[in-house]
């Protein structure tokens, strides 16, 4: 039987409406500044995407663009005065920065009750001894898939395959919280396949097209795809869909699976935020 297709989509477009009604409800509407340093044309889309889920729920978009060319000292400035506005509640830097600007220091900068993005040393400190606050909001898009849907995690093999700062690791130690037995392959694992046909919860998270197939996954594993390629103008992740949902239990798509989840969270984590 082919698997049941997770719609990322409709279950973002559900938290973003629950979100919208409690936010209409309040006087002060919280307020989300995304700072951009450049004009990288990925970063523009990703931040234009954030500009307008924002709209959706109602939160104030407080986005900050500076040129190409500011400098750290003024980056960290304006990190300092987004801290102290109480207007702002929440503040995502856009990465990747300017090869001149040091992410980790712009980062560190950002007061922890307001990081959002959930990549502040403190944050992950907090995943990391599973007292979660601020968590990272690919790896907190995918659990929530899985809650959505039902999908019992405690007891389960998950395989993450990537340890990015970003979605690996913080998915695994997510998964991990969740009482998951957990496998982090990435780029010198041996045998790959080896690794996620023992999967019950397999997440690719690598940047590689059509990495996982058929033959890689379990009969009737729960198949996540964070991947996001562009392969001839198209966008497609990095599990060959149409052979591995013949065979798993259930998948996410690309697009509209873990994608709008991420934006989502975003918005949830702010008014997290506000709310503290
Ligand atoms: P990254 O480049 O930082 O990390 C990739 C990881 O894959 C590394 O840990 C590397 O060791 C591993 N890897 C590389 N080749 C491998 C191989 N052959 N076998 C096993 N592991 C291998 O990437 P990232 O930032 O974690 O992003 C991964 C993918 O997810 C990208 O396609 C990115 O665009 C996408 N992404 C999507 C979202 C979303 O919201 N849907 C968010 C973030 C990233």
């Amino acid at each position: 039987m082919a698997a049941k297709i997770i719609d990322g989509k409709a279950i973002a477009d559900k938290i973003i409406e629950g979100l919208k009604e409690k936010i209409d409800g309040l006087d002060k509407k919280p307020g989300l500044a995304v700072v951009l340093v450049g004009d990288n044309p990925a970063s523009s889309v990703y931040v234009n995407i954030k500009s307008i889920a924002c709209e959706k729920a109602g939160i104030r978009d407080m986005k900050q663009h500076l040129p190409e060319n500011t400098s750290e000292e003024e980056v960290l400035g304006l990190i300092e005065e987004l801290n102290n506005d109480s207007d702002v509640d929440g503040i995502l830097v856009q990465l990747p920065l300017p090869k001149h600007i040091d992410e980790h220091k712009i980062i560190e900068a950002i007061n922890p009750l307001k990081d959002v993005d959930g990549f502040h040393f403190t944050s992950i400190g907090n995943l990391f001894i599973n007292r979660e606050k601020f968590v990272p909001c690919t790896p907190k898009g995918i659990i929530r898939l899985l809650e959505e849907e039902g999908i019992e995690i405690e007891g389960k093999h998950a395989v993450v395959v990537g340890r990015s700062n970003i979605v690996g690791k913080p998915v695994a130690m997510l998964l991990m919280n969740r009482n998951a037995t957990v496998t982090v392959c990435h780029s010198k694992t041996k045998d790959l396949g080896e690794e996620t046909r023992k999967a019950d919860i397999l997440i690719a998270a690598v940047g590689k097209p059509k990495l996982i197939t058929a033959d890689m996954v379990k009969q009737g594993a729960v198949v996540v795809d964070v991947g996001i390629n562009k392969v001839d103008d198209r966008l497609i992740g990095d599990v060959d869909f149409d052979d591995v949902k013949e065979k798993a239990g259930y998948i996410t798509p690309v697009p509209k699976g873990v994608g709008p989840m991420t934006v989502a969270m975003l918005l949830e984590n702010t008014f997290e935020a506000y709310n503290k």
